[in-house]
């Protein structure tokens, strides 16, 4: 069993890719296996290092923890490269010098007649182009090609050839696209179980033709439903999906946060309240569910409540967070408080 978390440095970690991360973690904890952390950082104008900062502190305060050293799609382009020098070589993928307009036009075309998804009319697949400026390199994906696969949580995913055109595996700048990296990346790093939010269940189609295309085995696929708020919205920034690091500066403790979210999407009977042992002890990959799951803000404060009362690491925490630096003093405040608070700053107040 390896797993990964495999975020893009493109923002903060908020409330959904958290739980990604946490489902992974706790899959590889379960099996004794190995989690892996790796920052998908390819897209150079969108991916920031102050955010895989902000992503390794939150992941450490949550204390989800990564074996290894942290891996680095930007470090592996040529690794990415040798691949697609090897598919291009072999006649399994080809440069495209398709201008954006003529895509543009062709898109218009399709959208025109009725296409219920507009698709690349494998222009260039026979002109045996080679590197160049302004060139791009797709897969050839063929009609017959079975692209199904089975999902942990959604079952059967019956997918062909025909429904997927011929994409792009590396952008005219060099860059590798995503879904050619994943493929790659999970391949090399011998990834045997991939968790991620079920907003790539699209994608997977176009990564099982990669895998099948290179005679790689695939890994098992989980793909986790969204998160919505209580009025039954993808969750927005008001609602919690910000940085969940605000969490901390609100002062609550991060098992809280683990607590509330690994019951989003998943059950083990009609348990609420795990530590973190009983989390990684029940979690084995069955009771997922495949509805969206709902983040219920009066939930999360009941968690929150019982773990202030239940946490025997409490002052640990609070000092190490420098919430207190008068031990003795804060003890007795939280004997008189521990009952109707919350978090850290409640406390303080
Ligand atoms: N970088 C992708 C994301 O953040 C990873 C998806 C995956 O786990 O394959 O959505």
């Amino acid at each position: 069993m390896k797993t990964r978390f495999a975020p893009s440095p493109t923002g903060f970690l908020h409330i959904g890719s958290v739980r990604t991360a946490l489902f992974s973690w706790l899959l590889a904890r379960h099996f004794n296996g190995t989690f892996i952390l790796r920052i998908e950082d390819t897209d150079r104008q969108r991916s920031k290092p102050e955010y895989t900062e902000l992503i390794l502190e939150t992941l450490k305060w949550l204390k989800i923890d990564w074996d290894g050293a942290v891996e680095y799609q930007s470090r592996r382009l040529d690794r990415y490269q040798e691949v697609i020098d090897d598919l291009v070589s072999r006649g399994l993928a080809y440069y495209c010098d398709c201008s954006v307009e003529r895509l543009e036009n062709l898109r218009a075309e399709q959208m025109a007649q009725g296409f219920p998804q507009p698709r690349y009319d494998e222009h260039c697949r026979n002109l045996n182009l080679t590197k160049g400026p302004g060139r791009v390199v797709r897969l050839k994906i063929s009609p017959d090609m079975d692209l199904s696969f089975n999902d942990l949580i959604h079952g059967y995913q019956e997918r062909s050839g025909a429904d997927y055109d011929d994409w792009v595996i590396q952008r005219s700048d060099g860059d590798p696209t995503y879904n050619f990296a994943v493929v790659v990346d999970d391949y090399d790093m011998d990834i045997t179980h991939v968790i991620r939010g079920d907003d790539h269940l699209n994608n997977t189609p176009r990564q099982v033709a990669l895998y099948k295309t290179l005679n790689w085995p695939m890994p098992v696929f989980g793909h986790i439903p969204m998160i919505l708020d209580e009025a039954g919205a993808r969750l927005s920034k008001r609602s919690g999906s910000a940085n969940i690091l605000q969490y901390r500066e609100q002062g609550f403790l991060p098992h809280a946060i683990l607590n509330a979210l690994v019951r989003l999407g998943w059950s083990h009977g009609d348990v609420e309240l795990f530590t973190r042992e009983e989390m990684i002890k029940a979690f084995d990959g069955t009771g997922l569910q495949r509805s969206p799951a709902c983040f219920n803000t009066d939930k999360f404060y009941w968690i929150a409540k019982h773990w202030m009362q239940h946490s025997s690491d409490l002052l640990e925490y609070a000092q190490s967070e420098k919430w207190t630096d008068q031990p003795d003093l804060f003890q007795k405040q939280l004997f008189l408080a521990q009952d109707r608070i919350k978090s850290l700053l409640e406390l303080k107040e």
